[in-house]
């Protein structure tokens, strides 16, 4: 596994819509086992493509399943989390209910912001193998997964957040970075 430099804006990449990914490939093994290695190295929560600078649908993320309630119980899941990898995601299904919360971006370094995404949503897409899967997320889980679409439709959280400012120094945590 190899560590890949992330681009950060202004880079062009971040812009495009990727491509469909229809060959699962050993490029395709590689890139994914080099993004999550990547992601873990940043550290993140979450990582697509282009922000290795490659326009393709491709995902990972690594998170909780189902979110800690407090930091107690953050700590004994902290061995728990949990890495997913998909290939062409899309939401299938979103709660009618919506929340703020407060993102940064790997790509954008230095700015957070205040974003409205869909507290539970279900994502539907292929695993590493072309098989397909879903994924049923809630809460900051269904956050970095609408993030982390959005990055493949070119579309960053700079651009749908309420406002956005530079955080104070240990103002952003690991988790906020996807
Ligand atoms: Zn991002």
């Amino acid at each position: 596994m190899t560590l890949r430099p992330i681009v950060t804006l202004p880079d062009p990449v971040l812009r495009r819509k990727a491509r469909v990914v229809t060959a699962f490939d050993n490029k395709l093994q590689t890139l994914i086992d080099d993004m999550i290695e990547t992601m873990r190295d940043a550290p993140g929560v979450g990582l697509a493509a282009p922000q290795v600078g490659l326009a393709e649908r491709v995902i990972v993320v690594e998170y909780f399943e189902h979110e800690p309630k407090d930091e107690e119980e953050e700590a004994e899941q902290e061995l728990k989390k949990k890495v997913w990898a998909m290939l062409n995601p899309e939401i299938v299904k979103t709660s009618a209910e919506k929340v703020m919360g407060v993102e940064g971006c790997l790509s954008i370094p230095g700015l957070v912001g205040e974003v409205e995404r869909f507290e539970a949503i279900q994502v539907r897409g292929l695993n590493r193998r072309g098989q397909p899967m879903r994924v049923k997320a809630q809460g900051w889980l269904a956050r970095i997964f609408q993030h982390e679409i959005d990055h493949l439709n070119g579309v960053l959280f700079t651009d749908i957040a309420t406002h956005v400012w530079k955080p104070e120094e240990n103002e952003t945590e690991p988790e906020n970075e996807v």
